[in-house]
C-alpha cells in the first residue's frame, strides 16, 4: 500500500517514535495522544480494517495483544489499567485504514458510549 501512512512508518519512510518492532508487528507513539500513554500497535502487513481480516491473520492479531500487554507493563500502566481500542469504519472514527490497536492509559477513562 504505497499511499498508506502506517506502511510508510513501518518502512521508515516517515519518522515516528518507535517503541517496538519485530518481523510481524511495529508499535509507535500516537502523534496526537489522547492519554499520557497512547501507543499504536500495527501489523507490518497492510490490512485495511477488522472487516478485511482472514482466518490466517488470527496469530497476528493474538501477537498484537501480547505486545500490548508487554508495552502496558513497560509503561507502568498494567496495574492501574489501560484501554485497547480498534476503531473499524468511519462511524467508529477510523481515520487510518491500516488496522491498529490503540493502547491508552495513564489517566482515568470515561465510560464508553
Ligand atoms: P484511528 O482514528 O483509530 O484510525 O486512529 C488513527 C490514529 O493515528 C490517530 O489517533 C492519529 O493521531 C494517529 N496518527 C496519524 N498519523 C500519525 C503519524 N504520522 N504518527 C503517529 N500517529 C499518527
Ligand atoms: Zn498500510
Amino acid at each position: 500500500m504505497s499511499d498508506c501512512i502506517f506502511c510508510k512508518i513501518i518502512k521508515g519512510e516517515i519518522p515516528s517514535t518507535n517503541v517496538y518492532k519485530d518481523e510481524f508487528v511495529t508499535a509507535f507513539r500516537d502523534i496526537n495522544p489522547a492519554a499520557p500513554t497512547h501507543i499504536l500497535i500495527v501489523p507490518n502487513k497492510h490490512i485495511d480494517s477488522v472487516n478485511m481480516l482472514i482466518p490466517d491473520d488470527e496469530p497476528l492479531i493474538g501477537k498484537m495483544f501480547s505486545i500490548a500487554k508487554q508495552l502496558a507493563n513497560k509503561e507502568g500502566i498494567a496495574e492501574s489499567g489501560y484501554r485497547l481500542i480498534v476503531n473499524t469504519g468511519e462511524e467508529a472514527g477510523q481515520t487510518v485504514f491500516h488496522i491498529h490497536l490503540h493502547l491508552l492509559g495513564g489517566r482515568t477513562m470515561r465510560a464508553l458510549g
